[in-house]
């Protein structure tokens, strides 16, 4: 399987009247052409900070922002900012917001909100012509063409989600960042969605980078997982080992707490909070919650190393180390 998508040592600090919040911190992935790769972890881990540093939609008070993210063989991070909005932004790669479909303009028609996002990447395209695509787009996601003719409010949340998907799809990009996308919608919804993101990822060749808090809707769409915590990955491999034989402490901990109606077991819990990103510990982040915690893990931070199941961040797997 090729990669369309290579990031290597990221970095994303934010400055803020605390100190700098280390919110994605040298990570680095690859991501394959047609699969989906779950970005998992609590809140607060550096989920959605990691989608904005590879859209390149920074904040005004970041702090530091480096790395490379090559998509299809070149580098965007390194390209000025006019050549990125024309060029790779929503055509090569775009992203489902969090929260998206409540940030629909209310007073305006869906069709036009859709047609008018069009109209901002290509200036060649008049009203009209926009408008019959919008609808063209609707069709893809399963919505019938009068929804252009109708307001947010006249929507349920399904179908605005399935519009905001629409919006992120309809200049052809190869990857699609989709965060959270299911989260706001109740159960029936949510592999409504589910189900209308996989038909369209096997229709269109799409990539995903899939970020959710939630595994077992991960484990839905997920051909591969990249577990992250406190701004860093800690384990990163195929979806099915990771949740068959999880090896870091902290997936251990997630998986262990998705529920599941075919068993009774007690479900576990991680005590304790996610680190503080302006003052992480030192060593192992996860050192103050892990069971396992020995006494290098305080002060020496494990590195991500190619272990017999993936990759994972880990002074328990020292002896286990292929690479
Ligand atoms: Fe736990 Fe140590 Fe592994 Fe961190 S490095 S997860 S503290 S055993």
């Amino acid at each position: 399987m090729s990669e369309i998508l290579q990031v290597k040592n990221l970095k994303l600090y934010y400055s803020t009247k605390k100190g700098v919040v280390k919110a994605v911190d040298n990570i680095s992935f690859a991501l394959n052409k047609g699969e989906t790769l779950a970005v998992v972890g609590e809140s607060g881990c550096g989920k959605s900070s990691m989608a904005i540093a590879l859209m390149r939609l920074l904040p005004r008070n970041v702090n530091t922002y480096q790395g490379s993210i090559i998509v299809d063989n070149e580098d965007i991070s390194k390209l000025d900012e006019k050549t990125l909005r024309e060029r790779i932004l929503w055509r090569k790669i775009s992203m489902v917001f969090q929260g998206a479909m409540n940030s629909l303009n209310p007073v305006l028609k869906i069709g036009f909100q859709i047609a008018e996002a069009l109209l901002e990447h290509d200036k060649r395209l008049s009203k009209k012509e926009a408008l019959a695509i919008a609808k063209k787009s609707l069709e893809l996601v399963r919505l019938p063409e009068f929804i252009a003719d109708r307001y947010p409010h006249e929507l349920s949340g399904g179908m605005k989600q399935r519009v905001v998907i629409a919006m992120a799809l309809v200049l052809n990009p190869q990857i699609v960042i989709l965060d959270e996308p299911t989260s706001a919608l109740d159960v029936i919804t949510q592999a409504n969605i589910i189900n209308l993101l996989k038909r369209l990822k096997n229709e269109k060749g799409l990539s995903y980078i899939f970020i959710t808090h939630d595994l077992a809707v991960a484990s839905e769409l997920a051909d591969r997982v990249v577990v992250m915590y406190g701004g860093k990955i800690v384990e990163y491999g195929n979806a099915e080992q990771i949740y068959a034989t999880p090896k870091h402490p902290y997936t251990q901990k997630l998986i262990a707490s998705i529920p599941t109606l075919r068993s009774d077991k007690t479900l576990e819990f991680i005590p304790g909070a996610p680190p503080d990103l302006i003052d992480p510990p030192p060593g192992c982040r996860f050192h103050p919650r892990c069971p396992y915690a020995m006494d290098i893990c305080r002060v020496e931070e494990p590195p991500l190393l190619t272990a017999s199941n993936g990759k994972v961040a880990c002074w328990l797997y020292k002896g286990d180390i292929v690479e």
